[in-house]
């Protein structure tokens, strides 16, 4: 959910208790090396519908955190783990993926806090800023940085280089979905979501929140004979009455189901993937409240 409404989101969370949730290994488990491969990528559950990422560097032990807005469930994950924490990775400044940061840089002082450098600014306790196409090493695994602006000007997703990537796009890509266009165009968006059309398909997606279900009922909603997006939405209406993620995706899936994506790779109209956008925010009574305030928002708050 959008920074807006994090305090909602926040609201009787405090107490939830710690869940982990494996990813299946790329590979065969345990495999050595830099990329994705030699790491165990754990999700963790925040906030309403949040999801934090712990990679885990099988060799040494050393791990990185992705958008670990609740800083005590990163913090015990990591000790239930016996992993050193040395790297925490934001996707974008908003409060319900940044939150956490300066807890985490107060409780281990070596920590590196990376951010993107048009977001870096408004991003809590950040020692590095990173640029489009930026390669780093954390934790002794090697990650590409993407600028992917829109949803926020200075979005970054992280990329965890191997045989079969790890893609931690944030809120720009989601399952079925993309994010609010809430400091760019639809020509941004355009630009964001080509660069994940470069990668291989067998990547995996891992993205900011758990809105797979109302993504494919929207996606459904444009297709209504579409037997494969009715297929997909009983997946993942089943897993979460399991209270199971439906994440990670592949970007092969993705481009069967993500009505967003398909458009950006069918070079469709600026102007077109505008009225998806606009499809989406009022697709729900919810969806166009939210929509009315953060237009009301950036009414009085043009940068904001
Ligand atoms: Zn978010």
């Amino acid at each position: 959910m959008d920074a807006l409404f994090a305090w909602f989101q926040g609201l009787g969370s405090e107490a939830s208790p710690l869940q982990v949730h494996e990813v299946a290994p790329a590979t065969a488990a345990g495999a050595a090396g830099a990329g994705a491969e030699g790491a165990a990528i754990k999700m963790i559950p925040a906030l309403s519908d949040n999801y934090m990422y712990l990679i885990v560097n099988n060799a040494t032990k050393q791990a990185v955190a992705v958008d670990p807005v609740d800083s005590k469930k990163m913090l015990d994950c990591c000790t239930m783990l016996s992993v050193d924490l040395v790297a925490v990775l934001t996707t974008h400044y908003h409060s319900d993926h940044s939150g956490g940061n300066a807890a985490l840089a107060a409780a281990l002082p070596s920590l590196e806090v990376v951010a993107g450098e048009k977001d870096a600014d408004r991003t809590p306790a950040v020692t590095r800023r990173v640029a489009d196409e930026e390669r780093c090493h954390w934790a002794g695994l090697q990650f590409r940085c993407l600028a992917t602006p829109c949803h926020t000007r200075g979005h970054i997703s992280y990329l965890l280089e191997g045989q079969s990537p790890g893609l931690f796009c944030g809120d720009t890509l989601f399952v079925a979905g993309c994010g609010r266009f809430m400091e760019g165009t639809s020509a941004t968006m355009k630009a964001s979501l080509s660069k994940f059309l470069t990668l291989p398909e067998t990547t995996r997606i891992f993205c900011g929140h758990e809105y797979t279900v109302g993504n494919l009922e929207y996606a459904l909603s444009l297709e209504p004979s579409n037997t494969l997006l009715k297929e997909r939405l009983q997946e993942a209406c089943e897993k979460r009455r399991q209270q199971l993620p439906t994440i990670p995706s592949t970007l092969a899936e993705e481009l069967q189901q993500n009505p967003f994506l398909r458009a950006a790779q069918k070079g469709c109209s600026d102007e077109e993937m505008s009225q998806l956008r606009r499809g989406k925010d009022t697709f729900t009574t919810l969806g166009t409240v939210i929509t009315w305030v953060l237009d009301v928002k950036s009414f009085f708050k043009p940068d904001g």
